[in-house]
């Protein structure tokens, strides 16, 4: 086996290249440029890492976005890859932590974000540590007239030519029409290259559009029925996202929501709730997103027409990137045509531009649109406009598409009010958080929880007691946010009924022996819901999960370690990949090492806990 396909397999847990991966890694180890032009989640990232395992010295990732960063530094190290990145976020003692560590050739990949580059401590480290590749991941924000122009990608050639050798240079961007191409290689100074475009088909995304009557009725009626699910419903504008997170917010959903006139911290809460699956719908502008490498979004929902084709398919791409059948859906009004033209019109509104280049970019803009209205208005396969409009012709009606295979009529899950489903649930997931924070609660205050207490921690409530008693610090706190107070207290009633935990006079709980059984012993607690609260939550028992009990399992695992971890779950594996263990069900560690995104470490790291669980479903 070749060197980059045991890193392939060791760091990542791949056993197969995709696409044009192995073909741009060659190049690049032979020194020639490259630039890489796949959607989004085809795979762009291992392209430079693995290159920057197998080449002497650093490989600096110059991305645009902080939080794409972070995430893919965490990634990166929870693989056993020794990476760091600098951005505004970190202290100065943290930036010379990195610099100092840099110096002295511990690291094998760097992020930094393009301001950095010219800053003369960054200069002058990068004259002194061997720089053997530059990765310039998200290349289109070099390009004037892509979307996401950024002034500062233009100092790349600057910096570049400052090194005392110039190192390799690949790029990389889902981003396909000519002109953006071009813009790239002209402006990063790309040396003969190797330019690869794969396929911008997605056949694990469903594309559909709507024309409803009632947006928000559609919209409920679609994230009822993906309550265990979670997606993205974006907005254009900040109004609307206010007023659609309210009122899913009114209706009991986990909704967090995301726009540019939201203050840094509560933004970065909110992606942060969303990435950590503590909120399970992101309402957003299309502010949010770039970067956000969330691997198991399984809708993308669009309340408002996006103004043109690429961003609509850049924004429902962020659906299944682990591979995972996931659904893109449009809700079109012929009001979205008169929002998109305004805030096309308010985008040159200040811009500085001679009148007849802005002139030229609005009919460009215009032009996006009604390409854009066509997608919306469509009677043939959406699939085929899509990749018709990305240039790639003559693909066969996908048989996948709201055109092709129209929906079978949806209907909710009956309203809260009146519950009448009977039948029986498995809610050992939940019986497990609560369990577990009654217990962290019990050891934080040396004396015992109360059932208003445990639901207020549970629920992350601000009320001050909480804080004054640092349960506010607790990993549970706010764990269950998206529960009711009484569906909180049902499942505390279910656990007492069961003999898993005691509750006292004033309401006082404590776990009993048998908890142990549920928390650490693979015991499953199964309900019987009639006219509970549960009932609204799980209107179909048997239905709603697809998860088998086994799945179910390997899910509450992994929470459990991430929590444990502080890191989102899909970091520790994806959803694909815990599928193919499930299916696999691995008996030992050669077998765990099978399984498709479990590499070496991880393997080390997670085997023995998930062979256990494995092992314990077995029986
Ligand atoms: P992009 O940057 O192109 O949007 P990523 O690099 O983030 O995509 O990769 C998307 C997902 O695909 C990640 O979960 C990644 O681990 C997975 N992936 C990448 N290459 C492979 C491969 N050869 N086999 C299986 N999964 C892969
Ligand atoms: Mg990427
Ligand atoms: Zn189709």
């Amino acid at each position: 086996m070749d060197e980059k396909r045991k890193i392939l397999s060791r760091y990542f847990g791949y056993t197969e290249f995709r696409g044009a991966q192995e073909e741009l890694i060659d190049a690049v180890l032979a020194g020639q440029d490259v630039l890489g032009i796949m959607p989004t989640g085809g795979g762009k990232s291992l392209c430079y890492q693995i290159p920057a395992l197998m080449l002497p010295g650093l490989t600096l990732v110059i991305s645009p976005l902080i939080s794409l960063m972070q995430d893919q530094v965490l990634a990166l190290k929870t693989a056993g890859i020794p990476a760091a990145y600098l951005n505004s976020t970190l202290s100065l003692e943290q930036q010379s932590l990195v610099f100092r560590n840099l110096r002295q050739g511990r690291y094998k990949i760097l992020y930094a974000a393009p301001e950095r580059l010219l800053g003369e401590g960054f200069l002058a480290m990068a004259r002194e540590v061997p720089i053997s590749l530059v990765a310039v991941d998200e290349a289109h924000c070099i390009s004037q007239w892509g979307q996401d122009f950024r002034p500062s990608y233009l100092k790349i050639p600057e910096f570049l030519q400052s090194l005392p050798q110039r190192p390799v240079v690949c790029a990389y961007t889902a981003t396909a029409t000519p002109a953006v191409r071009r813009d790239i290689q002209k402006c990063l100074g790309l040396q003969n290259p190797l330019v690869k475009v794969t396929g911008f088909d997605r056949p694990n995304l469903r594309f559909e559009v709507r024309t409803p009557e009632s947006k928000r009725g559609t919209l409920l009626t679609l994230l009822a029925l993906r309550k265990d699910k979670s997606g993205i419903v974006y907005c254009s504008t900040r109004k609307e996202v206010d007023q659609v997170c309210s009122f899913l917010l009114d209706r009991g959903f986990a909704a967090a929501r995301y726009h540019a006139g939201l203050p840094d911290e509560v933004r970065r809460q909110n992606q942060e709730d969303f990435l950590y699956d503590r909120k399970t719908v992101m309402v957003a502008t299309n502010a949010f997103g770039m970067g956000i490498d969330k691997s198991n979004v399984s809708y993308v929902i669009h309340y408002n027409m996006p103004q043109s084709m690429e961003s609509y398919y850049q924004e429902a791409g962020r659906a299944g990137r682990d591979g995972e059948p996931a659904e893109c859906i449009l809700l079109f009004g012929k009001r979205d045509i008169i929002t998109a033209k305004f805030l096309i019109e308010k985008s040159y509104e200040e811009s500085e531009l001679p009148d007849e280049e802005r002139e030229a970019l609005k009919q460009r803009d215009m032009k996006r649109l009604w390409d854009m209205v066509d997608y919306c208005q469509t009677p043939g396969c959406l699939r085929q406009y899509i990749l018709g409009y990305f240039g790639q012709y003559n693909t066969p009606k996908c048989g996948n598409c709201g055109n092709c295979a129209p929906p079978k009529k949806e209907t909710p899950p009956p309203e809260p009010e009146e519950p009448d489903v009977l039948g029986t649930k498995d809610i050992t997931k939940e019986a497990q958080m609560v369990l577990s924070c009654i217990k962290r609660i019990n050891t934080a205050l040396g004396h015992s929880s109360t059932i208003t207490m445990t639901v207020l921690v549970l629920r992350g409530s601000k009320d001050k007691r909480l804080r004054e008693n640092g349960l506010d610090k607790l990993s549970t706190y706010g764990l269950m946010n998206a529960y009711s107070r009484e569906e909180l207290r049902e499942i505390i009633d279910q656990l007492v009924q069961r003999g898993y935990l005691n509750c006292g006079s004033s309401e006082i709980l404590e776990t009993t022996a048998a908890a142990g059984n549920v928390l650490f012993r693979g015991e499953r607690v199964i309900v019987t819901m009639e006219q509970s609260a549960l009932a609204r939550r799980f209107p179909q028992s048997g239905t709603v999960t697809a998860d088998s009990g086994l799945l179910a399992a390997l899910k509450a695992l992994r929470l459990k370690l991430a929590e444990k971890e502080k890191v989102p779950a899909f970091v520790i594996f994806s959803n694909a990949t815990l599928e193919d263990m499930a299916k696999k069900q691995p008996k030992n560690m050669a077998e765990f090492r099978t399984v498709s995104g479990v590499g070496a470490v991880k393997g080390q790291r997670y085997g023995d806990l998930f062979l256990k669980e494995l092992e314990r479903h077995r029986k």
